[in-house]
């Protein structure tokens, strides 16, 4: 398994691969503008060939998509800039050589899931070879995506669905009501994803621990000794033949020595270490 951390680019987009190399990250991911905010930067072309000239060994490289994007909001206009800024995304980790960029779904009306495939539809294509991944939320509020069921309907309702994979993140999904800490909750969840999306289109992980506890729908990331899921959760993880197999990034709170450490720790717990 590639591990690897979600870095900051601290006002300078090579500054992740500082960080990366610091935490000993084989994967990387990084917001490529404020996840906060409307207005995103502009990557200029020498930005961005410094990036992928730095890159090294980085594998994935995955870009995460601004929280403020909801393309099933009820709100016509927020649906319009969303779908603005994701183009936005688009374009910007195509420049930067991106493998994947992840989504929430977003949601907030009945016809969520029907808005989110038709501009998705639209979207997928402007993606080329970068592969836009749909991330399972925690199920907070009218948030579509909480199970693999949900995801499904909306690659669904996308022209060119199969084109859009997946990022099961694990605080998110215990949060929704998935006890990781039981290893039959592995197994029914591949059964899930056979059953629904296919094992195929699930790519990517998110690592993280969770601070809520089961089915609280908070999502709220904790260090990998602070939380509710903890060691047994991972050691499941590396016991099941499909999960096992797939990169994963953790998205855990705190400075970097921190969250290098959870990076260790996640790699001790696996058996990945030397
Ligand atoms: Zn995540
Ligand atoms: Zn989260």
């Amino acid at each position: 398994m590639r591990l690897g951390l979600h870095v900051s680019i601290a006002g300078r987009l090579t500054q992740a691969f500082k960080e990366g190399l610091e935490s000993k990250s084989e994967a990387l991911q990084i917001f490529s503008t404020s996840p906060r905010m409307w207005r995103s930067s502009v990557v200029s072309d020498q930005e961005a060939e410094n990036f992928r000239s730095e890159r090294g060994d980085f594998y994935p490289l995955v870009v995460h998509a601004s929280y403020l994007i909801n393309l099933g909001s009820k709100n016509e206009e927020v649906r319009k800039k969303s779908v603005h800024a994701l183009k936005e995304e688009v374009e910007r980790s195509k420049k930067l050589g991106a493998d994947y960029l992840v989504l929430h779904p977003g949601g907030g009306h009945q016809n969520a899931t029907a808005f989110i495939g038709e501009s998705l539809s639209e979207i997928l294509d402007y993606a080329d070879g970068l592969r836009i991944l749909l991330e399972n939320v925690a199920g907070e509020g009218t948030k579509i995506g909480k199970n693999f069921y949900e995801l499904q309907e909306i690659i669904k309702r996308t022209a060119n669905g199969k084109r859009l994979g997946i990022c099961f993140d694990t605080c998110h999904a215990f949060a929704a009501g998935y006890d990781l800490r039981k290893k039959e909750t592995w197994q029914e969840l591949q059964k899930e994803i056979e059953e629904t999306v296919g094992l195929e289109q699930v790519v990517l992980l998110h690592l993280n621990d969770c601070k809520g506890e089961l089915g609280s729908r908070l999502d709220r990331h904790a260090n990998w000794q602070d939380g509710y899921l903890g060691k047994v959760t991972i050691e499941n993880l590396r016991e099941n033949s499909f999960f096992s197999t797939l990169p994963g990034i953790l998205e855990t709170p705190g400075d970097l020595q921190q969250r290098t450490q959870d990076l260790q720790l996640c790699r001790e717990w696996l058996g990945l270490d030397g």
